[in-house]
């Protein structure tokens, strides 16, 4: 299954994505958490991130496509991959869709995960990430409920005047993917509303309907 999620900051699409790839045992491919994770060990490409991710700007095409480029090449991604987080512009769709058309390897689904803006601003500002794993958690949570470390954080990202300009940006740059994966076929849409798991049952009899 080769896959990917469209949604709002807040959708849940990272949660959502640990589940739906162990579900089909696909790597879960976050562009957020590669860079997070290089910005953690002070990589080049973190400190090119760093800036641009602490304003919620997009990071320029030009090194996110790459990134993506490179780790869609490892084995692992060989027999399907969940991005979460990419493609975030028509731009970059497009270089997704040439580097898997070049591979023989098109896209079976972009999944869209439907929420309102009252309910993203309500789940972002309270919202904590996992420090070990990178898992989300509730504000009031005393540990990580998918690896039980208790070092909780709010993400710099997550703090009010960054949201706001988070969802200008995607309302911007990223809401236009979905009209290009509707106009490719592609897209499936599903309500982000209910428990975790009720979403996860709901997105996988989605994609049991897939032809
Ligand atoms: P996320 O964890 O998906 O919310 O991503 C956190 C931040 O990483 C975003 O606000 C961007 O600054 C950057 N980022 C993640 N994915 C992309 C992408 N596909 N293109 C550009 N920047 C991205």
């Amino acid at each position: 299954m080769r896959l990917l999620l469209v949604g709002p900051p807040g959708a849940g699409k990272g949660t959502q994505a640990q589940f739906l790839a162990a579900h089909y045992s696909i790597p879960h491919i976050s562009t957020g958490d590669i860079f997070r994770a290089n910005l953690k060990a002070g990589t080049d490409l973190g400190n090119q991130a760093k800036a641009f991710m602490d304003r919620g700007e997009l990071v320029p095409d030009s090194v996110t496509n790459e990134m993506i480029k490179d780790r869609l090449t490892h084995s692992d991604a060989a027999s399907g991959f969940l991005l979460d987080g990419y493609p975030r512009n028509v731009v970059q769709a497009e270089v997704l869709r040439t580097f898997l058309a070049e591979r023989d390897t098109p896209l079976h689904a972009a999944l869209e995960l439907l929420i309102s803006p009252d309910e993203i601003i309500k789940r972002l500002s309270s919202r904590r990430t996992c420090r070990a794993c990178g898992a989300s958690a509730a504000a009031d949570a005393t540990g990580c409920t998918s690896c039980s470390e208790s070092d909780l954080y709010q993400r710099e990202d997550d703090k009010e005047e960054v949201i706001a300009r988070r969802l200008e940006v995607y309302l911007e740059q990223t809401a236009p993917i979905i009209a290009f994966y509707r106009g490719e076929g592609l897209l499936i849409t599903i309500p982000a509303v209910g428990s975790v798991a009720e979403i996860t049952e709901l997105a996988i009899s989605a994609l049991g309907r897939l032809s």
